[in-house]
């Protein structure tokens, strides 16, 4: 099947929409053995590692089965990108779909008038058509999904799953037929009912916060520190999964309804919202701490630290911010902070 590619700073673009047209929705992952020196031509050095390496991945050419790109506003980085993705990367089809930053109504209605021409340009440029009966079957088929995921999540606090492992998981379902996703996680789902618990009592239990981390060994290096990542606010994480989408009524109402009142990300405001969620994911899941990374040079998560450092003082939460370079090399230099944190909590 054809794939229509997505940028994304969050997990703003409704897949539905591409399912529906019968295109496979492909999300773009960073690849940290690559160094970003075709992309850095066009960009300057000090924007978002993330999005510079993304985009080189676009300059020396994406798979050829996929045949276009949506990209989806999450900040000014993702933003002003698109321009450069537009003038450079050889793809027939691009889209930027704006996801608004405020959750009101006028934002709403933007963004439902947004996803329409979205549709109209795919049914146009593809010869597809993109019906509500289409898109109610997608968003059906993705709220299972969604289910599935916050099922397994939950064995995180059996200390049967881990973090790292439920990250692989999503970025699968994010990159494969979504069908296919589904039966991948029921699978999990049944093995882990047969799984023995990893219990291990120095294992600090922490909440990850920050950008969007979608290499997996980052991760794993993360918990190699001596952390059980209990719970997250991450996009590859919950924000994937918590909510599901309300299936009767108008299909496109739905997912704006849903990316409205979905947790809120770092990439959208106002920040207290966001704090509020972690505060009760801390409680819930009994949380000895919080790691919160940032991609280097990531202006939201780079905003948000010095709130989210003056709340986590105040409620006495241990805290540790730490800004990473997109390149395995420069994890080591990392380990001792992640070591030194472990030790404090
Ligand atoms: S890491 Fe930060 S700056 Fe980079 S795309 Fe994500 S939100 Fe934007």
């Amino acid at each position: 099947m054809k794939k229509i590619a997505i940028i994304d700073a969050c997990v703003d673009t409704p897949e539905e929409i591409i399912l529906a047209g019968d295109l496979d929705a492909y999300r773009l992952f960073g690849d940290p053995s690559i160094a970003p020196t075709t992309a850095d031509e066009h960009v300057p050095a000090s924007h978002c590692v993330w999005t510079r390496n993304i985009l080189e991945q676009g300059l020396r050419g994406l798979p050829n089965d996929i045949v276009g790109l949506v990209s989806t506003h999450g900040c000014d980085c993702t933003n002003r990108q698109f321009d450069i993705w537009l003038d450079t990367v050889d793809l027939d089809f691009m889209y930027f779909l704006n996801s608004p930053l405020k959750r009101d109504q006028t934002a709403k209605d933007f963004f439902i008038q947004d996803m329409k021409e979205l549709i109209r340009q795919l049914e146009d440029h593809f010869n597809i058509e993109i019906t509500d009966q289409k898109l109610r079957e997608q968003i059906v088929l993705m709220n299972k999904i969604r289910r599935k995921l916050k099922e397994l999540s939950e064995y995180r606090t059996k200390m049967m799953l881990k973090f790292s492992e439920l990250h692989q998981l999503i970025k699968s379902t994010l990159t494969t037929d979504k069908t296919h996703a589904l039966q991948m996680l029921n699978e999990k789902l049944e093995e882990l009912k047969t799984r023995e618990s990893f219990s291990d009592e120095s294992l600090k239990h922490v909440l990850l916060t920050g950008s969007v981390i979608d290499d997996n060994s980052f991760v794993k290096n993360i918990e190699n520190a001596g952390f059980h990542i209990v719970i997250d606010d991450m996009c590859i994480g919950t924000h994937y999964f918590w909510n599901t989408m309300d299936e009767s009524g108008d299909p496109l109402e739905a997912i704006a309804n849903y990316h409205f009142e979905k947790p809120i990300y770092s990439t959208k405001v106002p920040s207290h919202q966001r704090f509020k969620f972690i505060e009760s994911l801390i409680d819930k899941y009994q949380v000895d701490g919080v790691i919160n990374i940032a991609q280097k040079f990531c202006e939201s998560i780079l905003y948000d630290h010095p709130f989210l450092s003056d709340k986590f003082r105040q409620n006495k939460m241990p805290y540790l911010f730490v800004e990473k370079e997109y390149n395995r090399e420069a994890y080591k230099q990392l380990s001792t902070r992640f070591d030194a944190f472990a030790e404090i909590i």
